[in-house]
């Protein structure tokens, strides 16, 4: 079975390529390396032995994507293709809804054409809103996103729950991503953010490396166990694999579906800092900064639905996800430049 992979050069995609390679699927990936580098499949095929195809292209281009799908004819479609810096989307929100929606429609025209109605497409947990009760379901409120960023992954979900009800010959599988964090076990494959990181994970292995000073922590009055933020971070092979698990529901199923991929545990930002501190061998420096703007306290799934509908669950826990990232780090402290 062939699966196109949008977006398959980034951290999430090249992870995944890496789990569907070694699970016998052929592997087509389209990527415009806006924010990935041509290495990521060299370290997939290092890792699986096995090269994925790669068509530089942004998936907008509706006749160079239609080209692929004639040459490839694609079983399915994994969507991971756009862009997710929440601070840059407020500051461009037009490139926001241009990349993340242009790209979503685009497919699913080009899909619609070819005959290949089965995606699965990356949502995240910032569609929930901000005022549920924890853990979140697949019911818990939507909408409210604070972000550009947010809001194209919330019309991205509506979009195509609106497409796969006006044909009943799609399939659609939302994956409501927590917290991707950590890296594959060999240290080959890398979280590559261009600049300054602005998540928590990259920035703390940062400056567990000596690449940047100390690690600012958001706000140490929050309603947590030890006042600082508190979210279900997941190890991205974890993840990957889940995409694995979506694919036999995908196949089997027509409608669209929401799923969260998380593991049901919440962890805070002081609890990574000291498993970080362990898995390094040094303590990780950080300060008490401000909250920063609109954050929440608290924010992890419940993985109910995940084991019910897919038969998948998270195995791996904080240990592995802080050792992994450090691997990954000490080997490429600049990302896949060196
Ligand atoms: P990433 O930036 O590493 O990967 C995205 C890939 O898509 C990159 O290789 C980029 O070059 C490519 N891309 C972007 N726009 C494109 C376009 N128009 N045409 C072709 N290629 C394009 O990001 P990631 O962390 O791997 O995230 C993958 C998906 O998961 C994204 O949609 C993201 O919004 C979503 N997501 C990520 C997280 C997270 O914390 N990493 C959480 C929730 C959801
Ligand atoms: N965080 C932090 N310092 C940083 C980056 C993040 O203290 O440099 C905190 C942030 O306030 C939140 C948690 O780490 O409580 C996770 O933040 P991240 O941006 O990784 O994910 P999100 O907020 O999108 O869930």
């Amino acid at each position: 079975m062939k699966v196109l992979v949008a977006g398959g050069m980034g951290y999430i995609g090249s992870h995944t390529c890496v789990e569907l390679l070694e699970k016998g699927y052929e592997v087509v990936i389209v990527d415009n390396l806006c924010n990935s580098s041509p290495e990521a499949a060299k370290r997939v095929a290092a890792i699986t032995g096995k090269t994925p195809l790669f068509y530089e292209l942004d998936v907008r281009d509706e006749k160079g994507l239609s080209a692929v799908f004639e040459k490839e004819r694609p079983d399915c479609v994994i969507h991971f293709a756009g862009l997710k810096a929440v601070g840059e989307s407020v500051e461009k929100p037009e490139l926001y809804y241009d990349n993340n929606l242009g790209s979503t429609i685009t497919l699913c025209r080009v899909m619609a054409r070819q005959g290949c109605k089965k995606l699965i497409f990356s949502s995240s947990a910032t569609v929930y809103s901000a005022d549920n009760a924890m853990p979140l379901t697949e019911n818990s409120k939507t909408g409210g996103c604070t972000n550009p960023y947010g809001w194209t992954k919330y019309f991205g979900e509506r979009i195509l729950t609106d497409i796969a009800k006006a044909d009943p010959e799609w399939s659609v599988v939302l994956l409501r991503y927590f917290n991707p964090v950590g890296a594959h076990e060999s240290g080959l494959m890398v979280e590559d953010p261009k600049g300054i990181p602005n998540n928590r994970m990259p920035y703390i292995s940062q400056v567990a490396v000596g690449k940047l000073k100390e690690l600012s922590v958001f706000g140490d009055d929050y309603p947590t166990h030890d006042g600082t933020g508190v979210r279900d971070y997941i190890h991205v092979v974890d993840l990957a694999r889940g995409h694995v698990f979506a694919i036999d529901y995908l196949m089997s199923h027509t409608g669209a579906e929401a799923i969260n991929l998380g593991t049901g545990t919440g962890y805070s930002v002081l609890d990574m800092v000291k498993a970080f501190g362990q898995a390094s061998g040094a303590e990780v420096p950080y300060r008490i900064a401000p909250r920063r703007p609109g954050d929440i306290a608290t924010c992890y799934a419940d993985p109910t639905k995940s084991r019910e509908v897919l038969g998948w669950k998270a195995e791996r826990g904080l240990v592995d996800m802080c050792r992994d990232s450090f691997r990954w780090q000490s080997m490429n402290p600049n990302g896949y430049n060196g």
